[in-house]
């Protein structure tokens, strides 16, 4: 067999949709577990819709997602050049070489004649198709023509009768009634080929074996199809993946704010989350397991795990799986990525930053919520007595306020220099014994009067010894006021 050899073909549009991340996952994964190459071409022949900046966008997004390529526009290789609109004096030779085989053939018609066409199939509800007015001319009519230099086009000859099958990895054999496939265009009238001759004679010359892409290539496949049995060419596997939705009804747009990969990096997403998650959306694994490196996806992938229905993105999901990949990282790596948004929310100097970010270290999904998590150290925010409220807890407003009476003068008596954690702890459980209640009698009023939230980092100890003993008393000296009026 072959050696497999697959590519990304990304359009550069300055973005790079998750979806198409994803794609490049797949392709990427497919090439390295068969010990294949992975081969990025840019496919830039759509002049209106380039955007300045947008391979590198391209290029940093592979790269720092590990996605490296084997040959591509930078790496360069043997089948270059890797970029499409480089190769444009490749293709009007084998357009030409399809009409010599009675597979393509050249249309004069005009703009006007097509416009007209396609209002009066329009306005009668047919799927506007070229009615194949050109097909028919005869070799002295074409060689007139051409000698008249009029502008002509060639167009790919779609057998009027039979049906058109070609395999796909995932959906199996898919059949097309070939009455339902336009005589599309290959080469267009200044010598450049369409975008879809392009592709097919890109890959066949590319050596490419596996051609994965999104399902929106679905419906073309039958036309590429026929090209490559036209030329005699061996037809490449296809894997055509399935949609990334917003819900069942919207795919995942640009506008969203959280479809491409940038806007996820944005968000604080950790890239080894983000391709992750992507890798779980429209792929299943065979266990339970979710969490995957990059070289554990190439061992674990497999396209019988594919989905053949859209996969909805779950930010909540995402989010989880950023938390797992947090906890695993070096407390020194976890406190470099944390840094900017503690100080951003801690202004104080006497907090120990370090101790901080221990503490939420095992808490933390995403490093942009780091500063509503902490925001309670500078400054205890306005709340509610009803937070003392806590039904597991077992605790009200009136038993709050006698733990926090209990346990102002236990931390007033603990000396300066053995305010720890273990000291605070030991002391406040002798407490709770002394007073025979459950431990969350005293605990969950302590957090609360320390910080004003239900949801902290850490419970009422490790807050007092970050906050300080000075400042923890004077927390709870207020908390027994507010509750005491
Ligand atoms: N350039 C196409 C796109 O960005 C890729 C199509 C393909 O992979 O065949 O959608």
């Amino acid at each position: 067999m072959s050696k497999v050899r697959t590519r990304f073909a990304p359009s550069p549009t300055g973005y790079m949709h998750i979806g198409n991340l994803r794609t490049a996952l797949f392709t990427y994964i497919i090439a390295k577990k068969n010990g294949g190459d992975f081969i990025l071409r840019i496919e830039d022949t759509d002049r209106e819709r380039l955007v300045e900046g947008a391979t590198d966008v391209i290029y940093n997004t592979l790269r720092e997602c590990g996605l490296n390529w084997d040959e591509g526009p930078d790496v360069g290789g043997e089948y270059g050049p890797y970029i499409q609109s480089e190769r444009m004096g490749m293709y009007k030779d084998y357009a030409i070489e399809l009409v010599e085989k009675g597979k393509a053939y050249y249309c004069f018609c005009d703009k006007e004649r097509l416009d007209e066409l396609k209002a009066v199939q329009e306005a009668s509800g047919v799927m506007p198709m070229y009615d194949r007015h050109c097909r028919s001319l005869s070799d002295e009519e074409v060689k007139e023509k051409l000698e008249a230099g009029i502008p002509y086009v060639i167009r790919q000859k779609v057998p009027t009768e039979g049906e058109t099958t070609f395999h796909d990895e995932l959906y199996g054999d898919i059949t097309t009634p070939n009455s339902t496939l336009d005589d599309q265009i290959l080469l267009k009238s200044d010598g450049y080929p369409t975008y879809n001759f392009a592709n097919v004679i890109d890959d066949h010359l590319m050596g490419i074996t596996h051609i994965v892409r999104g399902n929106e290539y679905l419906s073309s496949t039958p036309k590429y199809n026929l090209l490559y049995e036209a030329f005699g060419w061996e037809v490449p596997k296809y894997i055509h993946v399935e949609h990334i939705m917003k819900d069942k009804q919207h795919k995942l747009a640009k506008r969203d704010g959280d479809a491409s990969y940038q806007d996820l990096i944005k968000q604080g997403y950790l890239t080894e989350a983000i391709l992750n998650y992507i890798a779980l959306l429209g792929w299943a694994p065979k266990g339970e397991r979710e969490i995957f490196t990059l070289s554990e996806l190439i061992e674990e992938f497999d396209v019988s795990g594919l989905s053949k229905s859209p996969a909805i993105f779950d930010a909540m999901k995402l989010k989880a799986i950023n938390g797992e990949y947090i906890r695993k990282m070096p407390i020194e790596e976890f406190e470099r990525h944390a840094m900017p948004y503690l100080k951003q929310a801690i202004k104080r100097e006497d907090i120990n930053l370090r101790e901080v970010a221990e503490l939420l270290q095992p808490r933390t999904e995403l490093f942009t919520d780091i500063p509503e998590q902490v925001d309670f150290i500078d400054k205890m925010p306005e709340y509610d007595n009803a937070l003392y409220c806590h039904r597991k807890m077992k605790t009200n407003e009136e038993n709050s306020l006698v733990s926090l009476k209990e346990v102002l003068p236990v931390l007033e008596s603990i000396d300066e220099n053995s305010w720890n954690q273990e000291t605070i702890y030991n002391k406040v459980v002798e407490l709770v014994k002394k007073m025979e209640v459950k431990n969350g009698v005293v605990f969950w009023p302590l957090r609360v009067a320390v910080s004003g939230k239900a949801f902290t980092p850490g419970g009422g100890v490790e807050l007092c010894v970050i906050l300080g003993k000075d400042e923890s008393i004077n927390r709870v000296k207020t908390a027994i006021e507010k509750l005491s009026k």
